[in-house]
């Protein structure tokens, strides 16, 4: 492309952002800056009108004590986006807040935005959209796990294999990367959300005690493992017994939990060892040397990396600061938009 001054100078002053568009957190960067938003990717409406009423943290907060005719969402629960208007008005807020914090008036923003590997032709469009409806110049779409291999450090554009198991909220994404292409890929519906519905599953079968999703989401943080820990833990669990219908805490182990979560540590595992498969021998021996990276909250689950090199006898590691790399990668991509584009997702302009 031929040097065009005006576009160098608007580069100067112009705002490059990275989004992850998580089930679970929505994350922003800006480069030269930093991750400038970090938060729960939530959105509270009210019902009749569709208003957005609250969004981000303080719609997390709402969950579960909303008045009737207010209802809190996710509005990409299980990866894709279910509800069009409300990720628009979200991504209109988080892209506005950036912004915002610049202190000179600049020109609209760039933005690199991460999508689920599974997405639809109609989703990346869709997202395509709102990033351009919320404010955007140029808008470029990155499927999350390309962004969170690149954000972790993987070599994704070299010939040697490459692999990350991403474990989120909605989703766990897994990608094998050989010079700058996914060579073997899978996206569950089994995550972070998942074990929380187990652990409220668990609790109700066992104590007859009803507890709530984000109750649950905290003992799993604080107690939840994948592997027996050198220490076992036990954690107070609140709840309203089904029986007397009054309030009551039970104390949980951590073995209990272990094994409410079983399941779902069983499908991630056997969802790999499926992938692990696909692979040509070349790359396998790649990835014998390198091992397996995991990012995504869920990896932090304890325990879990362990668990994954035995039952595979391969060496699996936990990214650097595994919640970020999706976002890290994907402001990384502005640094350098001509050598990056090949990590990019492309959309078909024919649907439009
Ligand atoms: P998404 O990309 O879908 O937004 P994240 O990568 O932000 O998801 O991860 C969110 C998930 O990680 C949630 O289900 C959360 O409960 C889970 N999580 C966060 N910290 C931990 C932890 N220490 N142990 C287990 N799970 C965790
Ligand atoms: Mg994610």
């Amino acid at each position: 492309m031929a040097f065009n001054p005006l576009n160098w100078l608007l580069g100067l002053f112009s705002l490059d952002i990275g989004i992850d568009l998580g089930t679970a957190n929505t994350l922003v960067m800006v480069r030269g800056k930093g991750i400038v938003i970090n938060e729960p990717s939530w959105v509270a409406i009210e019902k009749k009108s569709k208003r957005p009423l609250a969004i981000g943290a303080e719609a997390k907060e709402m969950v579960g004590r909303t008045p009737a005719n207010v209802v809190a969402l996710r509005p990409l629960k299980d990866g894709v986006i279910s509800e069009f208007d409300i990720t628009e008005a979200m991504l209109e807020y988080f892209i506005g807040k950036a912004h915002e914090q610049s202190i000179v008036p600049v020109p609209r923003p760039r933005v690199v935005v991460g999508i689920p590997s599974g997405a639809t032709e109609v989703e990346k469009r869709a997202v395509y959209d709102a990033t351009m409806a919320a404010g955007a110049r140029e808008a470029y779409l990155i499927e999350e796990p390309t962004a969170g291999a690149l954000g972790a450090g993987l070599p994704v554009g070299e010939v040697r294999g490459s692999m990350i198991v991403d474990i989120g909220g909605g989703t766990t994404e897994l990608a094998v990367f050989s010079m700058g292409g996914i060579v073997v890929s899978r996206s569950l519906r089994v995550a972070g959300d998942e074990m929380d519905q187990d652990i409220v599953a668990y609790i109700r079968n066992k104590y007859n005690l009803l507890t709530g999703e984000r109750m649950a989401e905290r003992v799993k943080i604080a107690v939840g493992s994948a592997y027996p820990l050198k220490e076992e833990k036990t954690i107070a669990v609140r709840g309203r017994n089904l029986v007397s219908g009054l309030p009551e805490a039970v104390e949980v182990s951590s073995v209990e939990i272990r094994e409410a979560l079983s399941g779902s540590v069983r499908t991630i595992i056997d969802t790999i060892r499926d992938a692990i498969d696909e692979i040509p021998p070349e790359l396998i021996a790649d990835l014998m040397e390198a091992g397996i990276c995991l990012a995504g909250g869920g990896s932090q689950l304890l325990g879990l990396s362990e668990r994954l090199s035995t039952e595979l006898k391969m060496r699996v590691w936990v990214a650097a600061d595994p919640l970020t790399c999706v976002v890290r990668g994907a402001g990384s991509i502005l640094e350098d938009l001509d050598t990056n584009k090949q990590f990019l997702t492309s959309l078909d302009r024919g649907a439009s």
